[in-house]
């Protein structure tokens, strides 16, 4: 049973020394508990939080343990009703081959499904978050503007899909040519911005002509700095990620900019407001799993995957996935033996 475990706790960016790999004897399911074998471990940026013990919504994983991670996973044996071998589950064995599990948090997988790995991805928790966020605290109307940034990730492609969806006019905002390429032609938004241009906050303004109603939040930084002061009055911000300062080791340089973003939320009359996803809106999920089911079956919403093969390759993937070097959803395909 390969593992990796947290070696120690990261100042700013993970490096190589970060993780640690392990190898230990395949457990043993007691009574009540079955052995899963892990087929794809899913990368998200919320692992660099595991990572830190700084204050969260979430006790971060303990020096030495297993470093926490959705799978997708194979039952092998089971002492547990509902569970057989040869079952599809989704659960949280962590970075590791095999993982015992008593049943908690862990959902059977229609074995019949097209791509197993899309159940960490378009239709689990990225995919989930997306819908969430964008409906019940964005709740735009039809021809409003909705921006998002991360726009060729998991979260940020399905937020601006659905938008077009709803009518909405979409601005999206990532990394590179390429991605915003795929942001305009392969997801349908109306436009896509590059913050790694010079010229990216004018680009910007000129592009939300009319100001924006509704900014997803996945980034902060400089790209909330560009979108903060083009917000509408009564403009809503779904604050669901803010991944620029994920490694961050201090404030960020610059004026104290706080009593100019509560002008802007007083006078603009702004609603901001954070969630975790699965706290916050977990009772959401089967009407969340319904459309988008609608939306795949139909050919409405596209989604991209990046699958790397091998879980000794997922430290490099993560800290990859931090910089930007994913383009779509990261998954790694463990393929346990
Ligand atoms: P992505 O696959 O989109 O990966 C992260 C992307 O963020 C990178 O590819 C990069 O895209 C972008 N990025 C990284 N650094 C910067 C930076 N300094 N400035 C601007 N963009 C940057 O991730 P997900 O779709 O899985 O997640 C998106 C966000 O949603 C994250 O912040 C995540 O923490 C959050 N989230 C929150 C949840 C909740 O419950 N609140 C649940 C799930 C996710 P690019 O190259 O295009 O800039």
């Amino acid at each position: 049973n390969r593992r990796f475990v947290l070696a120690e706790r990261p100042k700013g960016e993970p490096t190589s020394e970060t993780l640690r790999l392990e190898t230990a004897a395949i457990p043993e399911p007691g009574p009540g508990q079955m052995l899963l074998r892990t087929e794809y471990l899913s990368l998200d940026p919320y692992m660099r939080g595991r990572m830190s013990d700084a204050p969260s919504y979430a006790a971060p994983v303990a020096v030495d343990a297993v470093m926490e991670g959705g799978t997708v996973a194979q039952v092998v044996a089971s002492h547990l009703a509902g569970f057989k071998p040869g079952d599809w589950v989704l659960s949280f064995n962590g970075w590791q081959d095999y993982a015992v599990s008593d049943g908690a948090g862990v959902t059977l997988l229609d074995a019949g499904m097209p791509h197993l790995s899309w159940a960490l991805g378009i239709l689990g928790m990225p995919g989930f978050t997306a819908w969430a966020g964008l409906t019940q605290i964005g709740a735009p109307k039809p021809g409003e503007t909705v921006c998002v940034a991360a726009a060729t990730g998991p979260v940020g492609a399905t937020v601006g899909q659905i938008a077009k969806l709803m009518g909405c006019h979409v601005i999206g905002i990532a990394g590179g040519a390429d991605k915003c390429a795929h942001a305009v032609n392969a997801l349908g938004f109306d436009v896509c911005l590059d913050h790694k241009s010079a010229s990216f906050a004018k680009d910007l303004q000129a592009a939300a002509s009319k100001g924006i109603d509704v900014y997803f939040e996945n980034v902060g930084g400089v790209v909330f700095d560009a979108v903060l002061p083009i917000l509408n009055t009564g403009a809503r911000v779904p604050v669901c990620g803010l991944i620029s300062q994920y490694n961050a080791t201090g404030a960020p340089d610059g004026p104290d900019r706080m009593s100019m973003l509560m002008g802007q939320i007083l006078r603009k009359r702004l609603t901001m407001r954070g969630f975790i996803i699965f706290q916050d809106f977990g009772h959401l999920y089967p009407e969340f799993a319904k459309a988008m089911g609608d939306w795949l079956d139909s050919g409405v919403m596209q989604y991209r995957e990046e699958v790397i093969q091998g879980l000794e390759a997922a430290p490099e993937a993560f800290i990859g996935l931090l910089r930007g070097d994913n383009f779509g959803k990261r998954v790694i395909h463990v393929g346990a033996e």
